[in-house]
């Protein structure tokens, strides 16, 4: 039986694309040990993994991105969250043998494979980007304006240098660890450029295990209906104006229109919406798109997936990080109906909808993605590439 401690970033969109994988490992008869926080932790618990926690810094901090501090106030928590798991790791390994770490691009992976000097292998939540993407980030050394790290930071690095005997080669590395296998959730035919990456990228496509926790979503409602969803995920603020247009936009929809407003939405701000809208901080987003005709989404990785494995028609608005990719490779593969941010207004909302419902090459198109994700490489194959890396580290 083989041991493996995953790793992750404590995001929804970082931990969620790896519940698969997480339960094929527990499947398959492997310990399987997570570090994670206490948000994720009844999912983790429901695909099979045996749970350790840290402190969520990440909902507990504010961070203003557009503030000149808002990268390093990002950093920090990663070094902090990094000591925090590095302590785990080395409580855990007085007891424990681990066979090979598994981690998100994001956060303290490749500290701890240097740490536990085991095999690592990374898991990517998103597309894989190319080199020329990591260097306009503020945190890579040749982005022309590269990060200056306050004290605090440097006596936290010099902490985890004497404590742990690790250190990231560069801060981009919070961002971008890399394994000696890499695991990427979607197919070499929706990855954009696929030919750059080579054999050591697995692409095992999205997979959607049931999620654990219970909500009071009204569910039922939308049976029989025709639903509009709506979703800007759960990382972007200052949403309320965007959903404010919707309101508009869909008042007089013959159906259902349902907004997951983010926690960090203030629902005060939203008009009073008609009967027929059910607006809530959070949905349960698989089962909502089981019921959806349209999706509006922000071209989150795995909003857009979820989608695609449900065949639902998308309409895209992205705002930033990856999501501008998402939606231009939606695009090429008319497979999402792309809109500005910037122009949006009800009117262009309710063109986009109509589009998407009346014209079937976006159908087609989810169809053609949907397919390659069947397609993709099996679980068994990957923990066959996995043995075969353990294999060859210990001769
Ligand atoms: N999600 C959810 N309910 C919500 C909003 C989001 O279950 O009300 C889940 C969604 O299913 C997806 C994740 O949160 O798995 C969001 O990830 P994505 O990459 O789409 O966007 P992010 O939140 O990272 O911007």
């Amino acid at each position: 039986m083989k041991t493996v401690l995953i790793l992750n970033f404590p995001a929804e969109g970082h931990v969620n694309p790896t519940l698969g994988i997480t339960k094929a490992f527990s499947d398959k008869g492997y310990d399987v040990h997570y570090i994670s926080t206490e948000k994720y932790k009844k999912r983790l618990e429901a695909a099979g993994a045996t749970v350790h926690l840290h402190r969520d810094l990440l909902r507990t901090t504010p961070i203003h991105v557009g503030s000149p501090n808002g990268i390093l106030d990002f950093v920090k928590i990663h070094i902090k969250t990094s000591l925090d798991i590095l302590q785990i790791v080395k409580d855990l390994s007085k007891s424990i043998q681990f066979d090979f770490v598994y981690y998100d691009k994001f956060g303290a992976g490749e500290l701890v494979r240097d740490y536990l000097d085991i095999p690592g292998v990374s898991s990517s939540a998103s597309f894989l980007f190319g080199e020329e993407h990591l260097k306009i980030l503020p945190l890579h050394p040749e982005s022309g304006a590269p990060l200056e790290l306050d004290q605090e930071c440097e006596d936290l690095l010099a902490k985890m240098k004497e404590t742990y005997g690790v250190a990231p080669k560069n801060l981009v590395q919070f961002m971008n660890n890399k394994g000696e296998l890499n695991v990427v959730y979607t197919s070499r035919y929706f990855q954009p450029e696929s030919d750059r990456f080579g054999d050591e990228c697995l692409f095992i496509g999205p997979s959607f295990p049931k999620r654990a926790e219970k909500t009071d979503f009204p569910i039922e409602q939308l049976k029989d209906e025709s639903v509009i969803y709506i979703s800007m995920g759960t990382v972007l603020d200052h949403t309320e104006d965007f959903f404010n247009l919707c309101i508009d936009a869909f008042s007089g929809f013959n159906g259902k229109v349902v907004i997951a407003a983010g926690e960090k939405a203030d629902l005060t701000k939203l008009k009073q919406a008609p009967e027929n809208f059910i607006i809530a901080p959070y949905v349960p987003q698989l089962e909502v798109l089981e019921q959806s005709d349209v999706f509006i989404t922000h071209g989150g990785m795995n909003s857009v997936n979820e989608g695609i494995h449900f065949s639902v028609p998308l309409v895209v608005m992205p705002h930033d990080k990856d999501q501008p990719m998402v939606a231009q490779r939606l695009s090429e593969l008319h497979a999402g109906y792309v809109i500005s941010k910037d122009e949006v207004n009800a009117q262009i909302l309710k063109q986009a909808v109509d589009e998407v419902l009346r014209n079937d090459q976006y159908m087609a198109g989810i169809k053609k993605i949907n397919q390659s994700f069947k397609e993709c490489m099996d679980m068994e194959e990957v923990m066959e590439r996995i043995d075969e890396l353990i294999r060859q580290k210990n001769k």
